[in-house]
């Protein structure tokens, strides 16, 4: 039943797009002359998802391991995430931010239930990370650390990623991305990854802000160390500084847990999510702890069209539903747990980093790139966010039989991986 032709004539969206009958092949060649080439060339042309499957225009299953980016809890196509959607949209779309509904404000109310958020703590809702991220810039641009003395300086970490509209990639460390599109929004200064000593030397009065993923995902799965977010939030609330943690990869049970820094026992000013939360559809937040920290972004000094819309805010309260009533952060921690301990004892396989089901890990070789092709021809989606670094961050409902068959597949797809160099 679950073949690509399943897709085609059944949906109304096959009477605007018709898939039946075109290769890959061909949609690549129109993807080529009609989309932009910031993505390169897309691997697969998808057509339909089920839970952690999905399925290509040539029919091919795969088994999805990067679920989207982080971004697709809950699989591909959930039924209940799906039911939600089409009826928030069938009664109420979209309104404005003139205007509020109910699912918007309950999102908010879940949200700072969820991040044990204290009084006078609040939610602004964007539609991607880097928007929330933005967010967090304009608010930490507002900081003056109580002084009413403005604050330019911004620390964040070399590794760092928090996105591509020019106020987040000015936060964003790696000079490909930057250096094109320079001036930046200026004051931003970036430090040596999960060095205190660093961190003690940059942070003065001046600083309005410390940006920390606590772990960074695009750096190929890198967590501060331990330790790290305690000295920061102790180095920080010393000088007046906000401490934001961006968990737009890392946040939503990602990990385990509703954030990844709950452990450490620190609460930051301000936390920005995005990516899991919508289950798939897309929607971020900047979630602020607390009255002082609340108040910087005053009315009219922020906003956007769509954020918080209706049917966003009900995807990603259906989403936060059942990944509670489902109890799928115990499947997150165990069976990230099994794909780390087994991926470690693989030939070849150098280190594996992460917290539940957010993984990577290390090759002897820089075979990374070959090893994602190998994996696809072997019906497999994962990622390489370096050389010899594969980056697994499936849907968080991925089952430990489904796991296995990663790994049972994976000495052969290393081994393929090789032979193609
Ligand atoms: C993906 C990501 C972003 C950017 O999110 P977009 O939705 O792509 O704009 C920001 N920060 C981190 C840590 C991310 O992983």
């Amino acid at each position: 039943m679950n073949t690509a032709e399943n897709l085609d004539h059944r949906t109304p969206v096959a009477e605007l797009v018709e898939t039946k009958g075109h290769a890959g092949s061909e949609w690549l060649a129109r993807y080529s002359s009609s989309l932009m080439g910031v993505f390169g060339t897309p691997q697969r042309v998808l057509v339909r998802g089920a839970g952690c499957l999905v399925w290509d225009a040539d029919g091919k299953e795969y088994l999805d391991l990067l679920g989207g980016i982080a971004v697709n809890a809950l699989g591909h196509a959930n039924p209940f995430v799906t039911s939600v959607i089409s009826s928030q949209l069938a009664t109420l779309g979209h309104v404005s931010n003139f205007f509020t509904s109910p699912t918007q404000i309950a999102l908010a109310e879940k949200l700072l239930a969820l991040t044990g958020a204290p009084d006078g703590s609040k939610v602004f809702f964007t539609n991607s990370g880097t928007e929330a991220n933005e967010a967090a810039f304009k608010l930490a641009r507002r900081n003056t650390g109580g002084s009413g003395t403005k604050r330019t300086r911004i620390i964040a970490l070399e590794g760092a990623f928090h996105g591509r509209t020019m106020g987040a990639l000015a936060l964003t460390a790696k000079e490909a991305y930057r250096t094109p599109f320079e001036p930046l929004p200026g004051g931003v200064v970036h430090i040596p990854f999960g060095d205190v000593e660093a961190l003690k030397d940059a942070i003065d009065e001046t600083v309005a802000a410390v940006f920390l993923e606590p772990i960074q995902g695009e750096a190929g799965v890198r967590p501060l160390p331990p330790g790290y977010l305690q000295a920061a939030r102790e180095l920080t609330a010393r000088v007046g500084a906000l401490l934001i943690l961006d968990e737009v990869q890392t946040g939503i049970g990602r990990t385990g847990k509703w954030l990844a820094s709950e452990d450490s026992g620190i609460r930051p000013d301000a936390v920005t999510l995005a990516k899991g939360l919508g289950g798939g559809f897309p929607i971020g937040a900047l979630v602020t702890f607390g009255d002082a920290t609340s108040s910087l972004l005053a009315a009219g000094q922020h906003g956007t069209t769509f954020g918080g819309n209706p049917v966003a805010t009900a995807a990603a309260l259906a989403t936060l539903h059942a990944i509670e009533s489902q109890d799928v952060l115990a499947n997150v921690a165990r069976v990230g747990e099994h794909l780390r301990s087994a991926l470690a004892a693989i030939p070849g396989v150098t280190e594996v980093r992460g917290e539940g089901l957010l993984i990577g890990f290390d090759l002897e070789a820089d075979v990374a790139p070959a090893v994602v092709q190998a994996g696809l021809d072997a019906g497999f989606i994962v990622n390489s966010p370096g050389p010899r670094t594969i980056r697994l961050a499936p849907p968080l409902v991925l089952t430990t039989a489904q796991a296995d068959t990663f790994l049972d597949a994976f000495p052969a797809i290393l081994q393929a991986a090789k032979d193609a160099q």
